[in-house]
């Protein structure tokens, strides 16, 4: 039985030297009864960020002995996968966030609208940021105590550093942004419309830019198209033949992560839709007139005039996610590590979610060879039949991503790949064993940075804590895991349901699990269908097709409030 909550006491500090005002959330945790009646302080679990990671957790966290209490800056979650289609007004923004407020009072968690700035892993605090200056009295700032902390921020556009990114291109990822790409090409319309202007500078202003050929560059390229031809064309029939949309990747081709056949399509598509797709051009700098790019085989680096760049080349870590990595050793890393249990390495009691770390695969290829190892008992140095057969049963079964990645490559299992290292050998030496698995270590990918990977391992997490006391006594899994530096359950399990690729005019690639493929108008009523059923509530999903419904009769809204 949980106590009501006790009313929280924040403590006022002052800062040396500043003056500045700072408000300490060191309030004493709430507390439980157990069992037996006795009466026992409740572990408090922060968590950082309302997206797609941390709202999983949440709505299927479950355990009243804990104290959770939830940051983050924005006080909504974000239905991304349907941000391109805010770009042009085919969904409107409120249409697909879902207030979390709700959330919170439903399950009892408490919310603070602000910002991680730095996580103190040593004292088990964080210094946290508010939006609104005048909410603190003065100050912005606050510091929270953790006994847990699960940290759920996603990350940030990736620019490679390169120069005028930051300043002239715009991104997609927040809600903020795809009104901004909203308003920013109905206003380039209404600029290229003004009187007096020459054709040049018409051209100018009507060429769109997309930098990056993944998914998210591909859609919006296509919901711009279908804009100009659907929409534009009617509305602004004299600047109409002044449009471009230019689509510039760095690689050989746009959708690298998608089946060869979606690929080829989408490039075809693009072609005959009139999008221009420049591959092997990477963008070396942008000003606020021109974007510079330089081609791969060439090397020549060509200007052109743009009206406005979206930039989507990929992700990169927060700072507070950097800053926190240099404290805990992890400095030299990219993306912050954590194990098979989404717990950070080298630190005590915080896990991490989504886009902002990955499972450290060197330490599952450690693993994998000590299990051959174990099997071998370190005598002969090779493995026979039986023995052989166990430690695949054992790989397979702790490390899913080998099972993936094995599947991928279409080899039923790992045995099929030891035995294109081994030949016809019937006994397998560990340097062949080695060998084989570092072909799996180059080529095997981390998990891709998805909201079907961000929300399963929230909802892995959050059951993980909804049986912590059962399992304390009774670990989950097989005995020969559970080991030192094992975790009481299972190791999170990712399963992948397939992946769309909207390609416009009502035509999407979809491929699904099982090798399977298919591009047309039939993927995208399977994409209508997929993404309402995915949308977090009623609310969201009936403003959602309704919208829809809205652009098939009415068209799309070109006013750029
Ligand atoms: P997010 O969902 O980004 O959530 C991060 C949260 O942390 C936010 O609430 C943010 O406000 C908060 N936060 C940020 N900084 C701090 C801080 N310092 N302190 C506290 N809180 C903080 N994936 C798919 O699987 N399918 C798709 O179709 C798809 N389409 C996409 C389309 C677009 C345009 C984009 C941008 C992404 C798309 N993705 C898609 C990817 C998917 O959105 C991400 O993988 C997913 O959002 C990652 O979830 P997350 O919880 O890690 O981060």
């Amino acid at each position: 039985k949980a106590y009501p909550s006790a009313s929280k006491l924040l403590l006022l500090s002052t800062c040396s030297g500043g003056g500045l005002l700072m408000y300490s959330d060191s309030s004493p945790s709430k507390r439980t009864l157990t069992a037996d009646g006795q009466e026992i302080k409740k572990k408090k679990v922060v968590v950082l960020g309302s997206g797609w990671s941390g709202y999983s957790f949440l709505s299927h966290f479950n355990n009243p002995n804990y104290d959770v209490q939830v940051v983050s800056p924005r006080n909504f979650f974000l239905f991304t996968p349907l941000l391109p289609s805010v770009t042009n007004g085919t969904v409107e923004a409120r249409s697909i966030v879902e207030p979390i407020r709700g959330l919170m009072r439903k399950k009892g968690f408490e919310y603070t609208e602000a910002e991680c700035v730095k996580i103190d892993p040593s004292n088990k605090k964080i210094h946290c940021k508010s939006k609104d200056s005048t909410s603190l009295k003065g100050t912005t700032e606050f510091d929270m105590d953790y006994d847990i902390l699960v940290i759920a921020v996603g990350a940030k556009p990736n620019t490679f550093n390169t120069p005028g990114v930051e300043e002239h291109a715009h991104f997609l990822k927040e809600a903020d942004d795809a009104l901004k790409i909203r308003r920013s090409v109905i206003n380039c319309f209404e600029r290229a419309s003004l009187p007096d202007l020459t054709e040049e500078e018409r051209k100018k202003i009507l060429h769109f830019v997309v930098v990056g050929g993944g998914p998210t560059g591909v859609e919006f390229s296509a919901e711009l198209h279908d804009f100009l031809v659907e929409d534009v064309a009617k509305i602004y029939p004299k600047v109409q033949e002044f449009t471009r949309i230019t689509l510039l990747e760095a690689g050989d081709h746009i959708l690298n992560m998608f089946d060869k056949r979606i690929t080829a399509f989408a490039e075809e598509k693009f072609q005959r839709d009139g999008i221009d797709l420049k591959t092997k051009s990477m963008v070396v700098g942008v000003t606020a007139d021109e974007i510079s790019t330089k081609e791969r085989g060439s090397g020549e680096v060509v200007s052109e005039p743009y009206g406005m760049v979206v930039w989507s080349t990929g992700i990169g870590s927060r700072p507070v996610i950097k800053d926190f990595m240099q404290q805990i050793g992890q400095g030299q890393r990219r993306v912050l590590a954590t194990d098979e249990w989404l717990r950070v390495e080298g630190c005590d009691s915080v896990y991490a979610l989504g886009d902002t770390a990955t499972i450290n695969q060197r330490r599952v290829m450690e693993d994998i060879a000590a299990i051959f190892g174990k099997a071998d008992k370190g005598e002969t140095g090779t493995l026979n039949k039986k023995e052989f057969k166990s430690v695949v049963k054992d790989i397979c079964q702790r490390y899913p991503q080998v099972e993936l990645y094995l599947k991928k490559k279409k080899l039923r299992n790992i045995a099929n790949l030891l035995k294109s290292a081994n030949g016809d050998n019937t006994e397998l030496s560990i340097e062949t064993f080695k060998q084989a698995l570092s072909e799996v270590d180059t080529q095997m990918k981390n998990l891709p940075a998805t909201a079907q990977v961000a929300s399963q391992q929230g909802k892995y997490l959050a059951k993980c804590f909804n049986k912590m006391e059962k399992c304390e006594n009774k670990p989950e899994g097989p005995l020969r895991f559970r080991g030192e530096g094992r975790h009481r359950f299972q190791p999170f399990r990712y399963r992948h349901f397939g992946s769309f690729a909207p390609l416009g005019r009502e035509q999407t690639a979809a491929e699904l699990p099982g090798d399977w493929v298919s591009i047309g108008h039939s993927s995208q009523w399977l994409w209508y269908s997929v993404y309402a059923s995915k949308l977090v509530s009623w609310r969201t999903r009936s403003l959602v097709v309704s919208d829809w419904v809205r652009r098939f009769i009415f068209g799309r809204d070109s006013s750029s409030i």
